[in-house]
C-alpha cells in the first residue's frame, strides 16, 4: 500500500490540505483539516487489472462546500481523530455522540467562514486526573520519558562494568 503524502493548497479555503496518493493504483485522497474539504478517487472493482479500468470502475467523491472539519482528542491517546462535516445536522450528531463519551478530552471545530478559518472548541472536558493525582497528560510525558531513558535500565545487565 505505498502512498505519497503531500501537502497541497486546498481548493476550498486555500490553506494547507493533505494529499495521499497511492502510486500503484492511482487512488487519491485529499482532506483539509481547516475547512473539511474532501476529495477521493477510489477503485470500485478491485478484481480488474489497472489497465482494464474504465471510468465506471472509479468512484469519485468530493465535498466541495463542507460545513467544517472536526478534530477529536481522546484522553488515552496523543493523536487525533479527524473528519469532515457536510452540514450542521452532522455537527449536532457529532456533539451528541461525543458528549456521551467520557474518553474524549476535546472536540475542536474548524470552519472556513467569510474568507477566514474559524476554530472553535465545541467540547472541552479538561484534563482528567487519576487517583494518584496525575493528569493524563502527565502520564503521557512520563511514558515518553521512560522510553527515552530505557538505555539506563538496570535490566540491561552489566554491560558497562
Ligand atoms: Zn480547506
Amino acid at each position: 500500500m505505498g502512498s505519497v503524502i503531500d501537502y497541497i493548497e486546498c481548493p476550498n479555503c486555500k490553506q494547507e490540505a493533505y494529499n495521499d496518493f497511492y502510486y500503484k493504483t492511482g487512488e487519491e485522497y485529499v482532506n483539509c483539516m481547516n475547512c473539511g474539504y474532501h476529495y477521493s478517487a477510489t477503485i470500485i472493482n478491485r478484481d480488474k487489472k489497472l489497465n482494464e479500468l474504465t471510468e465506471a470502475d472509479w468512484k469519485i467523491n468530493e465535498l466541495k462546500n463542507p460545513y467544517g472539519a472536526y478534530r477529536i482528542k481522546f484522553y488515552e491517546s496523543s493523536g487525533y481523530n479527524c473528519g469532515a462535516l457536510e452540514n450542521e445536522e452532522q455537527l449536532n450528531e457529532l456533539k451528541t455522540e461525543c458528549e456521551q463519551d467520557d474518553k474524549i478530552e476535546t472536540v475542536q471545530l474548524s470552519r472556513f467562514v467569510d474568507g477566514e478559518i474559524k476554530v472553535e472548541m465545541i467540547i472541552d472536558n479538561g484534563p482528567k486526573f487519576d487517583s494518584a493525582g496525575f493528569s493524563t497528560k502527565d502520564r503521557f510525558e512520563d511514558e515518553a520519558g521512560g522510553i527515552r531513558n530505557c538505555g539506563n535500565n538496570d535490566d540491561e545487565g552489566d554491560f558497562f562494568n
